[in-house]
């Protein structure tokens, strides 16, 4: 079975840097189920390709398969041996270019490392692959990630066309990407197309698979199909991997809810409510005396911006589930043009807050703002542990909107939510049950205040509370 992968980025031969392959030699691999081999047909400054072979021995795929998943789609005995295995892409291809191009998946390039974080002119060529759905499929899982996608289905038999095409095609992948991208979306979307996984599924198979389609595979309107099938359709693996695909995809969504502020009257402009919130938090966090902050559900980075400005923050940290609320970040820091002594004080994080993470332990404070309307209410006590069980850090601060202020906001429908992604809005009571409940069981103490212009029924637009763990209490309360 064959890929090959051309570039026609200048120096073309920047390629084998990439891929950390030397375009003048061949060199071959081991795997569990034959040998890969890597050479390149041509490699000259304007176009470069190089071509991954991998030989199957069959009787190596066949051995020790025990009571995994059969080899052959068709379940005949002499299929382990006799099947299209050797021929026909596949996962075994792509579990070589797992093995063979490690670094490059991972985006990674000692040599090159800003063209592997570079969208470059790339086309991709798997002259026979086994694809269950027809070729068709193959357009529909690679085109909304920005292929051009060509898919000739291969007769069966060039001699007799009346007998129509085999379930095999010619695929042609071209687009401008970064090469990791293009590498990841082959190792996940290619034993999809294939629907015949060569292992056995095991269930870090769903952690491989959210770490290869980290950044495209929530948004993928195929994404049923993709981890249905990428998980050998074991039912229980395949619902896991698509409620953790849920929670990125609702992260990924627009955000702020500033679209909508209460009607101002003209004469008193007032900053706009996420100012107001932005200005809160920041004072919450001089008050509590804290130098590391970690701010968890950055989104776009408003608020790590006004961190960073502030020298008493020493570290500041920015965690998201979104890739693409991280990359905005980024640039909105513009951390590609700090000076070094700067950059070094600021870190984003991509994580998701309703699993443990070791890396956010130990903080002074941690901000919640504008985040946990975001979450289904069955996944906010994840959150909690997380955050106040876990990672604990000496202050948090959370705001969330206040649903009882609703009423003043025009143009929203009654009933309806301030974003279309909020999961719930609270009451004043509910959230200061929320945060009763959470300082109790985490041993922490919880001021409340508000934000915006207070109304002297419905209270402020937005809540706040300020939790000071109990053992920090006697340094902060001065
Ligand atoms: N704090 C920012 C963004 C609020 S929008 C602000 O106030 O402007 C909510 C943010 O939480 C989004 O960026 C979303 O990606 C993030 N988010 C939602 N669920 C998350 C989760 N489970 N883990 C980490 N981040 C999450």
């Amino acid at each position: 079975m064959l890929l090959t992968l051309t570039t026609t980025h200048r120096p073309a031969t920047d390629l084998g840097h990439l891929l950390v392959k030397h375009p003048d030699r061949v060199q071959s691999f081991d795997l569990p189920a034959g040998v890969a081999h890597v050479f390149y047909p041509e490699a000259d400054e304007a176009r470069c390709t190089a071509a991954l072979l991998v030989e199957v021995d069959p009787l190596k795929l066949g051995a020790g398969r025990g009571r995994r998943q059969a080899t052959a789609p068709e379940g005949f005995t002499l299929g382990q041996y006799v099947n299209d295995r050797p021929y026909a892409a596949s996962s075994l291809l792509s579990s070589a270019l797992a093995k063979v191009f490690r670094s490059a998946l991972r985006g990674e390039s000692r040599d090159r490392a800003e063209l592997a974080t570079t969208a470059i002119p790339l086309t991709v060529r798997v002259p026979v692959l086994r694809c269950r759905g027809g070729a068709e499929l193959a357009v529909r899982v690679f085109a909304p990630l920005g292929w051009t996608v060509t898919a000739t289905p291969i007769p069966l038999d060039e001699a007799y066309p009346e007998w129509g095409d085999s379930r095999y095609v010619d695929l042609t992948l071209t687009g401008t990407l970064r090469l990791a991208d293009a590498l990841n979306h082959l190792y996940v979307l290619l034993p999809v197309l294939d629907d015949a996984k060569h292992y056995w599924v095991a269930p870090d198979e769903v952690d491989k698979l959210l770490r290869a389609g980290s950044g495209w595979l929530a948004g993928h309107p195929e994404r049923g199909l993709i981890t249905r099938r990428y998980l050998a359709h074991r039912r229980a693996l395949a619902g896991a991997a698509l409620a953790r695909l849920a929670e990125l995809r609702l992260a990924d969504e627009p955000t702020a809810d500033d679209s909508i502020d209460p009607e101002q009257p003209v004469e008193t402009p007032r900053a706009p409510l996420a100012a107001q919130r932005r200005e809160a938090v920041l004072a919450a966090l001089r008050d509590s005396g804290a130098s590391r902050v970690v701010d968890l559900g950055c989104g776009g980075g408003a608020l790590l911006t006004s961190l960073v400005a502030d020298r008493r923050f020493t570290e500041v940290v920015g965690v998201d589930v979104s890739d693409r609320a991280l990359g905005l970040a980024a640039r909105r820091l513009r951390l590609d043009r700090l000076p070094e002594r700067q950059r070094d004080r600021i870190h984003l994080r991509q994580s998701a807050l309703t699993y443990r993470d070791d890396r956010l332990r130990g903080y002074d404070a941690a901000v919640l703002m504008e985040v946990v309307e975001h979450l289904d209410p069955p996944r906010l006590p994840a959150l909690e542990d997380a955050v106040f069980g876990h990672a604990r850090p000496g202050t948090v601060v959370v705001t969330t909107p206040n649903v009882e202020y609703n009423v003043r906001y025009e143009g929203l429908a009654p009933g309806r939510f301030r974003h279309a992604d909020h999961r719930f809005e609270w009451t004043r009571a509910e959230f200061a049950a929320w945060v009763g409940r959470v300082a109790a069981a985490h041993g922490y103490t919880a001021t409340i205040t508000g934000v915006g212009d207070a109304d002297p029924e419905l209270g402020t637009p937005t809540q706040m509370a300020v939790l000071t763990r109990d053992d920090r209490k006697e340094e902060t309360n001065r």
